[in-house]
């Protein structure tokens, strides 16, 4: 159901505070030198993202009974997120949005998405490997992979140890 005045304004009030997290969390990883995958394509609106939405929880909310209730009340009452499963490997909690249409891969409350819908898929490029859902238009690029391929070209190898070294990189992407 479309989200009313009161709930806009709610997650309104929490996508500010999303947005400073994860603007301090990524600015700490940046100065310890990580950088993020370079982002290419764009979104086809195959709507694979709001499926199944996964948050990946801190030890606090994953192993306190209490605290875990909290966060489920906030995600069910004011984002429409209900629990369907627990990811013990990834230690993330696997969704169902009430907002989304399954028929016509849309949203009922795109203006007032929660700050992690916005995010999507940033922060995929944080990760070693970056693996994007099936249908989706975005994708991971290697960073100089112009240069990458010039000096695998250089290199005595080959075609199938080229190819599968292009691949294994990535740098036919972009
Ligand atoms: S709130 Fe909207 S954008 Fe976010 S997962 Fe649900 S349907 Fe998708």
């Amino acid at each position: 159901m479309r989200d009313g005045p009161l709930l806009r304004a709610a997650k309104r009030v929490a996508l500010w505070n999303f947005r400073v997290e994860v603007g301090l969390h990524r600015a700490w990883r940046r100065a310890r030198g990580e950088r993020p995958w370079p982002l290419g394509g764009g979104c086809q609106r195959s709507g694979g993202c709001c499926e199944a939405p996964t948050i990946a929880v801190g030890r606090l909310v994953w192993s306190m009974p209490r605290v875990r209730q909290l966060f489920l009340a906030w995600q069910k009452h004011v984002n429409g997120f209900e629990l369907v499963r627990e990811d013990g490997q990834g230690q993330a909690l696997v969704f169902n949005c009430t907002h989304f249409d399954r028929a016509t891969r849309s949203c009922d409350s795109f203006d007032s998405r929660p700050g992690m819908c916005r995010d999507y898929p940033q922060v995929l490029l944080w990760q070693p490997r970056p693996e994007f859902l099936p249908g989706c238009g975005y994708r991971a690029l290697t960073p100089n992979a112009a240069g990458l391929r010039k000096a695998l070209d250089r290199l005595d190898l080959t075609p199938e140890q080229r190819e599968k070294l292009r691949k294994g990189l990535r740098l036919d992407e972009d």
